[in-house]
């Protein structure tokens, strides 16, 4: 296990190209900048100043009051930043209400920027994500404007901010876009740690995810379902997951070294998504269910929970998958399954599972277009289902799956030391049985990822009891 200096993007850059397979093709961190520190207030406003070399700077943030000590966040910026650059500051949503992060509001926030030289974020997921998708289609739009983007997140609570990719509503379904990582990334610790500690333990579960995702992101590679797996993204993160895990107690309570903790790892983590430009190396079937469970909060009536809360207590259910069925699955069936090839029996079964959800249909029918290329790929790759089963029966898997996912009890434990909910009803916004439920058993048909819940239920093993027995609400 190594120890990654984020400060030292060069260094980082040197180990990933030491790492990659021959031929491999892992793409370099193009991050310009990267500060963390306990105040990094003024190497917020050196770094901001260096980029903007004399031209304009936009400040972005939204409407939400946030502190840092006695001190009112945005102001302490804003004043920072204005004594050292030629300042504007834009607040969103421009009208009344909260900010929704989608594609529509990037390109509202697009139309004035190539008239700067940096735009800055100050804000948590979404707000970064808006802002950094605007700052990308401003430069594909005129490539000859020079924007700089300067991240400064004011939650550790998602592994978004390094990555190149922007996930952003389209036409109201979550859709994560190609885009271009900041070009510095500004850590204040002081102001991570006076969030609300619940973004921080949101962080921690969204790069908890990888204990699981990792094994489905190899998996699926091997059963023919994805088109390259690398060792790269999990040997970048591993250390600074352990780290983040030893000092959950920290984290729990918010104190400056967990909360650092969890800030190493959640730019690692995003940089891990970057290198080989997929989010599956930290995203498997424990993303799907969040994202089923995002998509269904409007049926329920009810707001969506905090990303991160949902996603760590997916991971447990997905290890608790990995324990139950992985030793006694069903590889006959595996092999000699015809899915693929029955696809209006298989669209009928979409449709009579999501009809209460989506009376209108335009949903399912939006959910179809993936899941029927999973569903045609899955059909084209019997030959390497076979080839999955022979090594599955020669235990060739058990090694990587053995040191890459972690057991659910130590899941757990890392969980509640943190003080991050390990059942969906004990999230922020508490998830009734019935979603909890029906996300478990099929929040994997709502995407062309291939991930664990989709080998369980190629293999007859996802029923009802099933889903139940690792759901473990009780
Ligand atoms: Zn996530």
């Amino acid at each position: 296990m190594e120890r990654i200096d984020l400060a030292d993007i060069t260094a980082v850059n040197e180990r990933l190209g030491g790492w990659a397979a021959p031929g491999e093709d892992i793409r370099p961190i193009i991050i310009e900048r990267l500060v963390i520190a306990d105040d990094a207030l003024d190497a917020l406003a050196d770094v901001v100043r260096r980029m903007a070399g004399g031209g304009r700077v936009l400040l972005v943030c939204d409407r939400t009051p946030m502190r840092r000590g006695s001190d009112d966040l945005k102001h302490l910026v804003v004043d920072r930043l204005a004594r050292v650059v030629s300042l504007d500051v834009r607040r969103l949503p421009d009208g009344p209400g909260e900010l929704h992060p989608s594609r529509e509001a990037a390109q509202q926030l697009a139309a004035g920027l190539a008239s700067y030289a940096v735009v800055v974020s100050v804000g948590s997921g979404s707000l970064t994500d808006v802002a950094k998708y605007a700052r990308h289609l401003a430069i594909e739009r005129n490539p000859a404007a020079d924007v700089k983007f300067v991240c400064f997140p004011t939650a550790a609570s998602v592994t978004a901010y390094t990555s190149a990719l922007a996930v952003l509503t389209v036409s109201g379904v979550k859709r994560t876009l190609a885009s271009r990582p900041p070009s510095a990334v500004v850590c204040d610790l002081r102001t991570l740690a006076d969030a609300p500690p619940i973004m921080t333990q949101a962080g921690f579960g969204d790069v908890i995810a990888r204990s699981v995702a990792y094994g489905d992101y190899y998996l699926a590679n091997e059963i023919g379902m994805d088109d390259g797996f690398s060792t790269v993204p999990g040997r970048l993160l591993t250390w600074a997951e352990q780290d983040m895990i030893e000092r959950a107690e920290d984290v729990a309570a918010s104190r400056l070294p967990g909360v650092r903790s969890v800030a190493e790892a959640i730019l690692l983590a995003g940089m891990a998504m970057s290198v080989v430009n997929q989010t599956a190396p930290i995203s498997g079937w424990e993303h799907v269910m969040s994202h089923f469970l995002d998509m269904t909060a409007a049926f329920d009536a009810r707001e969506q929970a905090l990303h991160g809360g949902q996603v760590g207590a997916a991971t447990l259910v997905s290890a608790r998958g990995y324990e139950r069925a992985w030793a006694n699955l069903d590889l006959e069936r595996l092999c000699s399954d015809t899915g693929g090839d029955n696809l209006d029996g298989e669209r009928q079964r979409l449709e009579s599972m999501f009809r209460r959800y989506d009376p209108s249909g335009a949903m399912t029918a939006e959910i179809w277009r993936d899941y029927e290329r999973k569903l045609t790929r899955w059909a084209r790759a019997a030959d390497a289902r076979r080839r999955f089963a022979a090594q599955k029966r020669a235990g060739e898997y058990e090694e990587f799956l053995g040191r890459n996912v972690r057991p659910s009890e130590a899941i757990a434990t890392a969980l509640a030391r943190a003080g991050a909910p390990r059942r969906f009803r004990d999230l922020d916004r508490p998830i009734p049985a019935a979603s909890a439920h029906a996300a478990v058993q099929f929040s994997h048909l709502i995407r062309a990822r291939f991930t664990l819940g989709d080998l369980l239920d190629r293999s007859g093993w996802l029923n009802a009891r099933a889903a139940e027995s690792i759901l473990a609400e009780a």
